[in-house]
């Protein structure tokens, strides 16, 4: 099911969506970009109503006033754009949506600051989050496809989807997509959090990794938190997912029960790894995450949930 609800910011009225699926699954990901509609070919040309998303290296523009914005209906870099920095992303609405690829940062207008994905969590809707996040993942893949990896030849836009096509040997190449799992594994009323050593100071997180050629995703789970921790876990249940681009994952959120097994960290791997109650929870990730909605999904559920039944030796 597509649902649509706007708001007002004191700017132009916005359209957000949100999706919620028949089962009941509820979309989980602040970084979906599902508002963003692949229609193609792009139009021939720019109408004057378009969305603009604009793009430095990793960082996309915000608009401090007359409240903070990333994905504007104006184009105040007009006159630094040359004619190949513009880039179609797709449909807002009924409206065409472009990434600009700023090359001067210094250019940047009176209101305006170039900022971190991350760091417009919670200053601007999560769906103008996810378009600013898709227009720098895309910005990226055009600057990482311009030439065929197979022959070398440059390459073109194929016109009618996402991609770049070699015009010399017809490799065709979209933007790359890592899957990667991430589990919440419980014991008893505990959960499993592990710390790794890229972690800001204090912070603990559920274990995660990518999958591997070859692997489904419960293979790639049983494998990672083996690997990881020593334990086996089992009862694994899908949550649901998120579009991480940092740069370019897909989360795969899991429940899973631990079945057995002494928790023996991987050193190359992770600092420490713990069960933890709710009384006793170390600083855990920031809401942006799936990471830390599963944490939520488990805070806000009732002990009389289907972890009761496994067995927790050490508490005995
Ligand atoms: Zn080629």
């Amino acid at each position: 099911m597509f649902t649509t609800s706007s708001f007002f910011l004191g700017c132009p009225q916005i359209c957000t969506y949100t999706t919620q699926g028949e089962d009941g699954l509820e979309h989980t990901g602040k970084l979906s970009a599902d508002s963003l509609l692949a229609v193609f070919p792009e139009p021939e040309k720019v109408p004057q109503d378009a969305w603009w998303v604009f793009v430095h290296g990793e960082e996309v523009a915000l608009r401090i006033r007359p409240c903070p914005a990333a994905v504007v209906p104006e184009d105040p870099f007009r006159d630094t754009l040359m004619p190949g920095d513009r880039l179609y992303l797709g449909l807002r609405g009924a409206v065409p949506c472009y990434a600009g690829c700023v090359r001067d940062q210094a250019a940047v207008p009176d209101d305006w600051q170039f900022t971190r994905i991350r760091d417009l969590y919670l200053r601007i809707p999560d769906e103008e989050m996810a378009i600013a996040s898709f227009a720098v993942r895309m910005v990226a893949f055009d600057r990482n496809t311009r030439f065929c990896g197979r022959c070398g030849a440059k390459t073109l836009p194929v016109p009618a989807e996402r991609a770049k096509e070699c015009p010399s040997c017809g490799l065709v190449t979209y933007p790359r997509i890592s899957p990667a799992i991430i589990a919440l594994i419980r014991r008893g009323d505990r959960i499993l959090l592990a710390r790794s050593s890229r972690f800001p100071s204090g912070m603990f997180g559920l274990i995660a990794g990518f999958v591997e050629p070859g692997e489904n995703l419960e293979h790639a789970l049983r494998r990672e938190v083996m690997e990881e921790t020593g334990i086996s876990v089992r009862n694994i249940r899908y949550f649901g997912s998120e579009p991480w681009p940092f740069p370019d994952s897909l989360m795969i959120g899991f429940t899973a029960e631990y079945a057995g097994g002494e928790l023996t960290v991987d050193p190359r791997e992770l600092e420490s790894a713990s069960w933890f109650d709710r009384e006793h929870l170390p600083r855990i990730p920031e809401k942006l995450s799936i990471s830390r909605a599963l944490i939520d999904w488990w805070l806000e559920g009732s002990a009389d949930g289907p972890s009761r039944d496994v067995p927790d030796p050490d508490r005995r």
